[in-house]
């Protein structure tokens, strides 16, 4: 394990122009704090593995990316980390993002923009965001594993841009205290990894109830899934995987390079012997819509609490009614937060007032529901926490697979020349799963045209060879989306 640390360490000076770190454990300190032979036992005993930096850990800062967090270090560490150190892992630093995980390409202006290390014609690609510092760090070697945060897909995207394996589970299982809130109702903490079995691994020593946050599935909630997807289970045994194909998801703006791995990868499994069943989710095209709506809502009330006084940085006022200055808070704000976290807490603040609340923030609650209920309507397992029983119709499916992202990595240019709505845009194919509170997982698949050439696993670049495909599953199926990653890896 000490060996793979060290290697871990010589990447990370190796690949610190791609900025995917924002504070790196010391070496020195790393290599002391190497668990000894005899915690060999501990399930991530030695693994090192970065926390995204809107995740608090006790020795390093937590900043959110964010120019108002800029000097934040939590007096406590999240149980996730709490967890990582428990089975045995050590905590390789804190990776960049877009500000407090608002974005999809990790751009926050105050910790400057992660590179991906992949690039097209030579010019450089985005990692895709928020978590794009965790990804690269994952896929450049810098660690063995990271966690990231996924609120409307960002543990997914990144890696599906950058051809490692990134898993969203339900919501509720991982615990969120500790994690800076961006959209408590929408916000998971997921896993970015080399492989399907790494993120297993990783899952199970952060799958557990944490009487800290009141989201957490309780134990009683646990055994209910375990044994619905038990009983499943012992029906699946005689029978093929049953694929849901969402109808919904062949967009216009689908790439043909995506498209063209979506049905290889369709065709490899029907011959296989799984069952490929064309299913329809109507409600697919609102939810990017209702999802804009909800995430800067509640990310507008849950960011109040950054106003010099009690969180973060302060910029001095009055902290009177002022007569031609701006009070405290208002100064200390508009300063510490970058564009567009601010275009959101506008947004939020605007959806939720009086005057516009029932057309927006209540319409988007309502297709929320829809989003919900067109998955339930397809998915053979009836949600777990739902006690209206749906009958399992001859039709039904065990996962649906599609692509996280309609296109390839963007680069970074194009980036720069997109307007916030299309930026949006990019979330097409990931936000259903996170209204509804489903597990899903993004893996790699390779592109067909792509050269098969070998890559030495120390120098990695060039062009991207994969495109990210996605598992999604009922919520609580978190183990039936990792087989079936699995098998398709
Ligand atoms: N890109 C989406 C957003 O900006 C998702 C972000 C996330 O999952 N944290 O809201």
């Amino acid at each position: 394990a000490l060996r793979n640390v060290q290697h871990h360490i010589a990447q990370q000076s190796k690949y610190a122009r791609l900025n995917a770190f924002i504070s790196l454990t010391d070496a020195a300190k790393l290599q002391a704090s190497a668990p000894a032979a005899e915690d060999a036992s501990k399930p991530l005993h030695g693994r090192l593995i970065a926390v995204k930096d809107n995740i608090a850990t006790a020795d390093l800062p937590t900043t959110a990316a964010s120019k108002i967090l800029s000097n934040y270090t939590s007096p406590y560490p999240s149980t996730v980390a709490t967890l990582l150190t428990f089975a045995g892992a050590l905590v390789a630093g804190k990776t960049n993002l877009d500000e407090f995980g608002m974005g999809s390409h990790s751009r926050a202006p105050f910790a400057g923009p992660v590179l991906s290390p992949y690039t097209r014609n030579g010019e450089t690609l985005s990692p895709g965001g928020s978590s794009g510092g965790s990804a690269v760090a994952v896929t450049t070697g810098q660690c063995w594993a990271a966690l990231g945060t996924d609120t409307g897909g960002s543990v997914r995207l990144p890696a599906a841009y950058t051809g490692t394996v990134g898993f969203k589970p339900s919501y509720g299982r991982v615990s969120r205290w500790g994690v800076l809130d961006y959209a408590n109702s929408l916000d998971t903490v997921g896993t970015l990894t080399s492989t399907v079995g790494d993120a297993k691994g990783l899952y199970e020593a952060l799958d557990q109830y944490d009487v800290r946050d009141p989201t957490s599935l309780p134990g009683a909630v646990r055994e209910r899934i375990t044994k619905a997807v038990m009983a499943r289970d012992e029906k699946r045994k005689d029978r093929p995987l049953r694929v849901g194909v969402p109808f919904e998801y062949n967009i216009t703006s689908l790439s043909s390079v995506v498209k063209r791995a979506w049905t290889s990868l369709l065709q490899r499994l029907q011959a296989a012997g799984h069952e490929i069943v064309p299913v329809s989710l109507p409600s697919t095209r609102l939810a990017l819509s209702a999802y804009y709506v909800l995430a800067p809502a509640e990310a507008s009330s849950n960011l109040a609490k950054y106003d010099g006084v009690r969180y973060g940085a302060r910029v001095s006022g009055p902290d009177a009614l002022p007569k031609e200055d701006l009070v405290l808070f208002a100064k200390t704000r508009g300063e510490g937060f970058g564009p567009e976290v601010r275009r959101r807490i506008l947004l939020g603040a605007y959806t939720l007032s009086s005057e516009a609340i029932d057309n927006y923030f209540i319409q988007a609650q309502k297709v929320r529901r829809l989003v919900q209920k067109d998955f339930d309507n397809v998915f053979g397992l009836a949600h777990p926490l739902l006690d209206e029983v749906q009958a399992a119709g001859e039709d039904t499916v065990d996962v649906l697979i599609a692509p996280t992202a309609p296109t390839l990595p963007p680069t970074i240019k194009e980036v720069e020349q997109l307007t916030p709505v299309e930026s949006y845009m990019n979330d097409v194919f990931t936000v259903p799963a996170s209204l509804a509170g489903l597990p899903a997982v993004s893996v790699p698949v390779k592109l067909a045209d792509a050269a098969g050439k070998v890559q030495n696993a120390d120098e990695v670049g060039g062009e991207v060879t994969t495109t990210g495909m996605q598992v999604i599953a009922q919520f609580g199926d978190d183990d039936l989306v990792l087989e079936v990653a699995e098998l398709i890896e």
